[in-house]
């Protein structure tokens, strides 16, 4: 069986109208989601970015997530598979008690939650064989410590997708095709 890791935002949910929503609100800036080819939100400071990111992961805003059609449904069945499920975010501690109460009212059956600014390194101890994210830092991080990594395809991973080191889909039914043959070796 294999052990899967998953990312939160932008992989379970869209995440992105959330966060185009709180710049707009408070900075008057448009980001549209076609048109964020690059990782970062090059429109605001470093500080400005973080204050932003912490408003997505408000209490409300996390409750309010919608995971992607397919989403729940695939992580149901590999779990039913005994594939072993970790949820993993880069979001604050403090968080684990909304993004726990989220993970249970979408009905995501996972074994395990990490809330931390370093996941790769906790999917290495943990023995993790395929880590799906759609950040390119951690995409290329996973590559280097010989975990598979895959992803939805977003217009910031698109490049590293036509590389084709990851296994990736448009949305997840084509995700969950493409790793049908990366967790049925394992
Ligand atoms: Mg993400």
């Amino acid at each position: 069986m294999a052990r899967i890791a998953l990312d939160i935002d932008s992989t379970l949910h869209h995440y992105w109208d959330l966060i185009e929503r709180v710049v707009l609100d408070r900075h008057g800036i448009e980001i549209p989601y076609e048109k964020q080819t690059g990782w970062g939100i090059a429109a605001l400071d470093r500080d400005q970015a973080v204050a932003v990111i912490q408003e997505t992961h408000s209490e409300a805003n996390i409750l309010a997530g919608e995971p992607y059609p397919g989403a729940v449904d695939t992580v149901r069945r590999w779990h039913g598979e005994s594939h072993w499920i970790h949820v993993t975010s880069h979001r604050a501690e403090e968080t684990h008690g909304a993004t726990t109460r989220w993970l249970e009212q979408i009905g995501m059956p996972y074994d395990d939650l990490f809330c931390s600014y370093d996941k790769v390194t906790r999917c290495v101890e943990l023995g993790i064989d395929v880590l799906v994210d759609d950040s390119p830092v951690n995409i290329e991080r996973a590559l280097e410590a010989g975990i598979v990594p895959a992803t939805i395809v977003h217009p910031w991973n698109e490049a590293l997708v036509a590389r084709g080191h990851v296994v990736a889909g448009k949305d997840w039914p084509e995700l969950a095709a493409a790793l049908h043959p990366v967790l049925a070796r394992d």
